[in-house]
C-alpha cells in the first residue's frame, strides 16, 4: 500500500439538511477503508458565492490520512456528493454537498479534472476559517494560513448554530 499522506477537503452544503449533508459526508469519508477522517472543524455559516437568493451555506473542513492519489480521492468525494443528491446546475448555484479537495499533501498538479492546491483556497474566508482550526501555522504560498486570513474580509463568516 503507498504511504499515507495527509490531505485537507472543504465541505459546504446550502440545500436541504445542511447539518445532516455534513455529517454524512464525514461518516462517508471516514468509513473507506483507504481514508481516516483525523479532525474536523467546528462548522460556519456563510454567506453565498455566486448567483444571487441562495440560501446561507455551512461550511467546515476535514483533515484525512489517505492512501489514495489525488485523482482516486477525488472520484471518492465526487460519488459522495452524489449520494447526497448533488445536481449540477448553474455554476455556484445551490448544492447539497459540496466536497473540494483543498490539499493532497505537497501535491501541485493542473489537468482539466484535477487542480492543487485548489486554486481559489486562499482568497475564500469561509475555506480558510475552518482551515485555520485544524492548521493556523500550515505554510502554502509562503504564508501561513493564519496570514491568508488576515488578508481577508471574515465578516460573511459565523460560527453556525
Ligand atoms: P469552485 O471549485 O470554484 O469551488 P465548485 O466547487 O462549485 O467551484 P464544482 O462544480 O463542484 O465546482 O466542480 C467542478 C469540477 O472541478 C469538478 O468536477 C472537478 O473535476 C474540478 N476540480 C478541479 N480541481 C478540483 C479540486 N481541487 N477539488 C474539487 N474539484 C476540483
Ligand atoms: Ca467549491
Ligand atoms: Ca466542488
Amino acid at each position: 500500500m503507498p504511504a499515507s499522506v495527509t490531505a485537507y477537503v472543504a465541505l459546504g452544503s446550502n440545500l436541504g439538511d445542511r447539518h445532516a449533508h455534513l455529517a454524512a459526508a464525514l461518516l462517508a469519508l471516514d468509513a473507506l477503508p483507504s481514508i481516516r477522517l483525523v479532525a474536523s472543524s467546528p462548522i460556519y455559516e456563510t454567506a453565498p458565492l455566486g448567483p444571487a437568493g441562495q440560501q446561507d451555506y455551512l461550511n467546515a473542513v476535514a483533515r484525512l490520512a489517505t492512501h489514495l492519489a489525488p485523482h482516486a480521492l477525488l472520484d471518492a468525494l465526487l460519488a459522495i456528493e452524489q449520494s447526497r443528491g448533488r445536481l449540477r446546475r448553474e455554476r455556484w448555484g445551490p448544492r447539497t454537498l459540496d466536497l473540494d479537495l483543498l490539499l493532497h499533501g505537497e501535491t501541485t498538479l493542473h489537468d482539466p479534472r484535477l487542480t492543487l492546491p485548489h486554486p481559489a483556497m486562499l482568497g475564500r474566508a469561509f475555506v480558510l476559517t475552518p482551515l485555520h482550526d485544524l492548521a493556523p501555522g500550515l505554510v502554502l504560498s509562503g504564508r501561513t494560513v493564519a496570514q491568508h486570513l488576515a488578508l481577508l474580509d471574515r465578516s460573511g463568516v459565523r460560527p453556525a448554530a
